[in-house]
């Protein structure tokens, strides 16, 4: 494939925005190479600014899961549009999706917009340690909850110590705060919550992981976290940033019947634009302000496009819920096809699945943490996916990213891929 124009266009972009990207992971450093520039989409397809057609597997990282430029969606915006973009004030809109997305979530009494997961993280956890009057958190290594400061914190050779940042300009204050478990360890984390007795306001976790490729929780697990919460009066946070509206109606929460205190929501709920949430029961929603003294805002927050967007959206996976069977059998079609193709090419590999979210990992073990993720061979992965890029096939530019599957996606399209896989399992 050619790429002249998408590199002319990244060296203008590099010019005047830092890396050429306004969000880095986009720049391709994990896999090299010039990134691509996307002119449009429809359906299941990209198609960039050098005329090259790709199969989508990332989906904007989650939010276009029934295909790109999704009509009821585009028309639902195009409509609001018309009658202004923003007030600043209520709008019925806003009501409409808050009841739809609290009949479709179980265990949530209220809910509230913010522009992006990393908000809606940012402010569940300020929630909860307004709610319980504590200060540290425990996060899971490999689990990513935005850039706010308190989450950009890696396991380094000390794990399940205090976190050090792992970016200037978080300061060792905010860090100390923020305690780092490793996932799927369920001792692990009594150990922390044991030697930071009534200090820990919350845990927060991805139910199913899905920024360290995608890993399940092992069997038990969510429920021995919900246990050891319950037994230490700790808040249980699930960011269901990814796995919100797309796992099932009612997410993660739905699928292993674990009730969370507070869910943080992105991505599918706001249909393509910019939308996060955050939800809970009413006796810790009723702590934010203007009702409570826990402060949290936005000029753009409920914005009446984004909602439009994110009404459609939910709207069509409310009353059509076999979508989510449906991707998942897609998505397992997908894997079976792929484990076929690598074992005949005597290809190491691991392939992770959870309903539409599936991740291929270069090693032969299991992957159930960062640390097993992080095994993978970086090497093979990067001459895979430029691999698959050749053959119109865009998976993301990264070793540690899950796969969206998209419903507009085709059995012809799945059966393309497999091929085209099986072509670049001959060269790796
Ligand atoms: C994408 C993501 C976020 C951050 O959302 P942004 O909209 O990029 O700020 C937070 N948590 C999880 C689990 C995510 O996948």
């Amino acid at each position: 494939m050619i790429y002249t124009r998408s590199s002319a266009l990244f060296v203008q972009a590099e010019k005047v925005i830092p890396g050429g990207v306004n969000s880095p992971v986009r720049a391709f450093k994990g896999v090299g190479g010039t990134p691509i520039f996307v002119k449009e989409a429809k359906g299941a397809y990209l198609y960039d600014e050098d005329g090259n057609r790709l199969i989508d597997y990332i989906n904007s990282w989650g939010p276009m899961i029934l295909g790109h430029a999704f009509e009821p969606v585009v028309n639902a915006v195009i409509e609001k549009a018309k009658k202004g973009t923003s007030f600043g004030m209520p709008t019925e809109i806003e009501t409409e999706i808050a009841e739809l997305a609290v009949s479709m979530v179980p265990n949530i009494d209220k809910i509230r917009f913010v522009n992006s997961g990393t908000e809606a993280c940012m402010s569940a956890v300020r929630l909860a340690r307004g709610f319980t009057g504590k200060d540290k958190i425990i996060k899971f290594a490999g689990c990513y909850h935005g850039h706010s400061d308190s989450f950009l914190i890696q396991a380094g050779s000390g794990a399940s110590t205090f976190g050090t940042p792992n970016s200037p300009g978080v300061t060792k204050g905010t860090a100390k705060d923020t305690l780092l478990a490793r996932y799927n360890d369920i001792d692990n984390v009594n150990e922390l919550i044991q030697a930071n007795k009534n200090e820990i306001a919350c845990i927060i976790i991805e139910p199913v992981a899905g920024n360290m490729g995608c890993i399940p929780p092992a069997k038990g697990f969510l429920k021995a976290l919900r246990d050891l919460c319950d037994a230490n009066d700790v808040l249980l946070v699930f960011d269901e940033v990814m796995t919100g509206f797309r796992l099932a109606k009612g997410g993660a929460q739905e699928l292993y019947n674990i009730n969370a205190d507070i869910v943080c929501f992105g991505k599918v709920i706001g249909g393509g634009l910019p939308v996060g949430a955050f939800a809970a029961r009413n006796e810790i929603m009723n702590q934010l302000a203007p009702l409570g003294p826990v402060y949290q805002a936005g000029t753009l927050s409920g914005n009446p496009l984004a909602m439009a967007a994110g009404l459609a959206m939910l709207t069509e996976l409310n009353t059509k819920d076999e979508i989510f069977e449906r991707l998942a059998r897609k998505t397992e079609y997908l894997h079976n096809g792929i484990t076929k193709v690598l074992t005949g090419n005597n290809i190491t590999h691991t392939i992770n699945r959870v309903g539409s979210m599936v991740s291929v990992h270069f090693d032969e073990g299991a992957v159930i943490d960062f640390e097993t993720a992080a095994k993978g061979n970086n090497e093979t992965f990067k001459k895979f996916f430029h691999g698959l890029l050749n053959e119109g096939i865009y998976i993301a530019p990264s070793a540690f990213e899950t796969w969206f599957i998209t419903d507009a996606l085709t059995y012809e399209d799945l059966d393309f891929t497999i091929n085209a896989i099986n072509k670049v399992a001959k060269t790796l």
